[in-house]
């Protein structure tokens, strides 16, 4: 089997074998553009090497052994010959790219005699000592795993001794120092030398990418961006092109479109006498990549022409990283570029307009999450006119962000448990370790770096508004306090303002809007709504979520949770009244009180939806959401209820649960108290006559919840059948009506072929039926999946993405079992699920009607059906 392919053998669809990064290199190779030589060690490779204990076996050594003859053939070098070395970097490379989140060794193959022979036929000493260096702090970090601060306190202490303020001005006798103390240093942690047979620093190498794949932030990428963990990554081992040999030489990433408005527009930027570290970094500040016509026109013109090969030949904006080498452009590589949703839509219509790309080609282009992005507030105008900027730096992801400032991921991430609602990262500039906080974060700010720096990708990946590089601003991270140029100081926990679109950073809290939707997003959805079969509901509450969810296109209401139209003071007292009380008589009072409230929520409900369905779920909380706590809130609702405090406390205290999620709620509620049905019943009926006759044509959607056995269903069924019938003959009008249940017990789904006989449709809950079906707890899990993840058992939270083989295989079952009983059963999901892109997708091939899902997550439902359908 063939484990190791040099870039003449792949292509771009091999991305799967080779990673992206290996099959591109490849693809560039095959097009003839000017790609320094190398091999991949495939995805393959890397699985072997877990199965095989995290060892290389022999016949896969044996493979790298060949290519790299191959190489050294090829290019008239050979690693580690002092008279002609070959110097290869060693780059990770997944399926997806996880930028930043493996690792990569560069100058692999330096050591003392290459140093000093490489030397000799460089004629800058300077130069090949800087890279010595590099490559030892890194093989340090990297392949060894020892402290990076050592080195850089090292390499500090030096810069200090020397008096000198930037690294670029350390002379090549300053360098030679360096390594030395380096090697030293490698020694004390290492208990021996640094490798000097780069056959040996190679294999290290290659074996420290393949456990990269599975550090700590990598997987965290993983978890957040649906990347499963069974894919392993790739490692490319290609020739060193040095951009940092002297002015003539230099590096740089450039987009053929603009990665945050999607403008057709050459975007990026360089930095003369470094190499691809340094600008991704962010430690010296980058030029624009149009001022290199200025310096070097000649690569300028050749890389413009490349940028234009690629684009036409990928169909897509591509992201690319460059070195010139004394004069000479290489292409490291090229990927489509990640973009903001902003841009990804412009690029798709553009795409399409220029005619490039199909319609239903374009679909696949934006990821239904970042969608999630153009729906999210955007500063008020006339408090942003009042608003006073106090500094600017660069508009690297949009958005408008508004909370209180923290200087770390770890304060972010506390701040966020203690229920900080609007929070900033603050920081001089962000690494990978920094990833769960800036996650959470509304907003980052960061002081050092480029568009390209970490926190611009990351942050624009994320859809989180982010401003970078705004070098006015001083932090004093281990203070907590933050700077203005005008000695303004805002400490941690202070409020202040980003806007990702400007770069403008405000010194305080700006009320923001809700987004306006046109133009691009309406043309690229309208293409979506075509192809799509799946119809997308949403779940709302009230009238103001209903009528959100209809801007977002939401297509009826899947879910409406009765129970929380009850949050209101007055409400939530009568509603705990009706729960509490012990005799009929009393609950039926109760009930009249609350009758009136849920008739005109109704009413208005289906007003928003207009012409769309509207399903309401009978009530269904686990008592205890409800249930009076203090002797405060007890001792009005005993009065009213005519009760002493004694006797109403007894009452709460039997009314308890040891295990609420599994206790007296759903339809057992209905079961014990048939009265709440019959309110319920009579208030989506009447609010259903009253719109009809207001010349609406609505016809309700009864839904009850928790059904586990037919007869449960029957028994809620009759009950509800029966007052409808009643009230609609009294009334003297026609209405139709529907009863369904949802199928959220493990046994429901068993005996879906009875419940269908009753049932005229199913809801899928797979919040319960996830909860269920593992047996884990939906409000406690979360604390011990986080193990789960890290441990590689999950790879992904059950109740974000449904779990296809467990409790998809239930719901195939309900399914098959309903059909052939009632053929044009309606079958929809309204569990967190129906927002989930992947499970969207999985509906849509198990043949549901319909998703349900939050307003916010309509469009990015109706794009995932539209890609499912495509
Ligand atoms: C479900 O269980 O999936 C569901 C939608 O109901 P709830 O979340 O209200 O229990
Ligand atoms: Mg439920």
């Amino acid at each position: 089997k063939q484990y190791v392919y040099s870039f003449k053998e792949g292509n771009k669809d091999m991305r799967v074998i080779l990673g992206g990064k290996g099959a591109n290199l490849a693809e560039m190779t095959s097009i003839g553009l000017p790609v320094p030589q190398g091999f991949t060690v495939s995805t393959e490779a890397c699985t072997a090497y877990y199965e095989d204990g995290k060892q290389i076996s022999p016949e896969i050594c044996a493979q790298i052994d060949n290519k790299l003859a191959e190489l050294e053939a090829e290019t008239g070098k050979k690693l580690g010959d002092p008279t002609n070395p070959l110097l290869v970097s060693v780059r990770s490379g997944a399926r997806e790219s996880m930028p930043g989140m493996m690792d990569t060794v560069l100058n692999l193959g330096l050591n003392d005699e290459v140093a000093t022979g490489f030397t000799k036929i460089t004629n800058n000493e300077r130069f090949v000592y800087d890279s010595y260096r590099r490559f030892i702090q890194m093989f340090a970090d990297v392949v060894m795993g020892f402290p990076k601060s050592s080195f850089e306190r090292k390499f500090d202490d030096i810069k200090e001794e020397k008096g000198v303020e930037f690294d670029t001005d350390l002379t090549a006798e300053d360098l030679k120092e360096v390594v030395a103390i380096y090697k030293e240093e490698y020694k004390k942690h290492a208990g021996v030398e640094f490798p000097q047979d780069p056959k040996v620093q190679l294999m290290e190498a290659i074996k420290a990418v393949f456990r990269s794949w599975n550090n700590d932030r990598a997987i965290t990428y993983r978890r957040l961006n649906d990347i499963p963990g069974s894919w392993g990554t790739a490692v490319n081992v290609q020739q060193m092109v040095y951009g940092n040999t002297g002015d003539t030489s230099g590096t740089g990433v450039a987009f053929t479109r603009n990665p945050a408005t999607g403008e057709k527009k050459l975007f990026g930027e360089y930095l003369m006498n470094a190499q691809g570290e340094d600008v991704v970094a962010g430690i010296r500040t980058p030029q624009p990549i149009a001022t290199l016509n200025d310096v070097m026109p000649e690569c300028y013109e050749q890389f413009c022409k490349v940028c234009d090969i690629l684009e036409e030949h990928y169909r897509d904006m591509q992201d690319m990283e460059f070195t010139i080498e004394n004069g000479k452009l290489f292409m490291l590589q090229t990927r489509n570029g990640k973009r903001t949703a902003q841009a990804a839509l412009k690029i798709a219509v553009d795409l399409v307009n220029e005619g490039m790309i199909t319609k239903e080609q374009a679909l696949l282009k934006v990821e239904p999450r970042q969608l999630d992005q153009l729906l999210h507030p955007n500063f008020e105008e006339t408090s942003l006119k009042c608003a006073q900027v106090v500094a600017t730096g660069l508009a690297a992801s949009p958005g408008a962000a508004t909370g209180r400032i923290y200087f770390t991921a770890e304060d972010v991430i506390e701040a966020h448990k203690n229920g900080v609602q609007d929070i900033l990262l603050v920081r001089l500039e962000t690494s990978p370790e920094d990833i769960e906080g800036m996650n959470i974060a509304h907003g980052i700010l960061t002081i050092r770096g480029g568009m390209t720096s970490h926190a611009a990708v990351v942050a624009r990946g994320m859809g989180t508004c982010c401003v970078c590089g705004c070098g006015s601003l001083r932090v004093d991270e281990e203070a907590k306090v933050l700077m203005t140029p005008d000695g303004k100081k805002y400490h941690e926990g202070d409020y202040m303002s980003l806007d990702g679109s400007t770069g403008n950073v405000y010194g305080e809290r700006i009320k923001t809007v809700e987004p306006e939707i046109s133009g691009d997003f309406e043309t690229f959805m309208s293409w979506a709504d075509d192809v799509r079969t799946l119809k997308v509901r949403t779940n709302a509450d009230t009238p103001r979520d209903a009528l959100q969810a209809r801007k977002f296109g939401a297509e009826g209401i899947g879910l409406c949770r009765t129970e929380h139209m009850f949050f209101e003071e007055e409400r939530i007292f009568n509603f705990r009244r009706m729960i509490t009380a012990e005799t009929v008589e009393a609950r039926k009072e109760a009930l009249e009180k609350i009758l009136p409230y849920q008739r005109s929520d109704f009413k208005e409900l289906f007003k928003a939806m207009e012409i769309y369905p509207v399903t309401i779920r009978f009530l269904d909380p686990p008592l205890h959401e409800f249930l009076p706590h203090t002797d405060e809130e007890i001792r009005p609702l005993a009065e009213s209820l005519g009760m002493t405090f004694d006797a109403l406390k007894a009452r709460v205290e039997s009314l308890k649960e040891f295990n609420p999620m599994m206790g007296h709620r759903g339809c057992r509620l209905a079961v014990t108290y048939p009265e709440i049905a019959e309110m319920q019943t009579r208030a989506v009926i009447e609010a259903a006559i009253a719109v009809n006759k207001e010349g609406q044509n609505v016809v309700p959607e009864i839904m009850i919840p928790l059904v586990g056995d037919i007869k449960e269903l029957k028994y809620v069924k009759d009950v509800v059948c029966k007052t409808a019938d009643a009230i609609i003959e009294e009334a003297g009008v026609e209405l139709p009506y529907k009863v369904g249940t949802m199928i959220e017990i493990p046994r429901a789904a068993l005996t879906a072929d009875e419940i269908a006989k009753e049932a005229e449709f199913f809801s899928f809950g797979t919040n319960d039926l996830t909860q269920m079906t593992y047996g884990f707890s939906r409000d406690d899990a979360a604390k011990f999946l986080n193990e789960y993840y890290t441990k590689n058992i999950f790879e992904s939270d059950p109740f974000a993405h449904i779990d296809e083989n467990g409790v998809g295989q239930l719901m195939q079952i309900a399914i098959n079992k309903a059909k052939p009983v009632r053929p044009d059963i309606k079958l929809g999901i309204c569990g967190e699920h129906g927002g989930d892109p992947r499970t969207v997708e999985f509906c849509h091939r198990i043949g549901l009607t319909y998703v349900s899902c939050s307003p916010y997550r309509v469009p990015l439902a109706r794009l995932a059906a539209a890609q499912a359908a495509v």
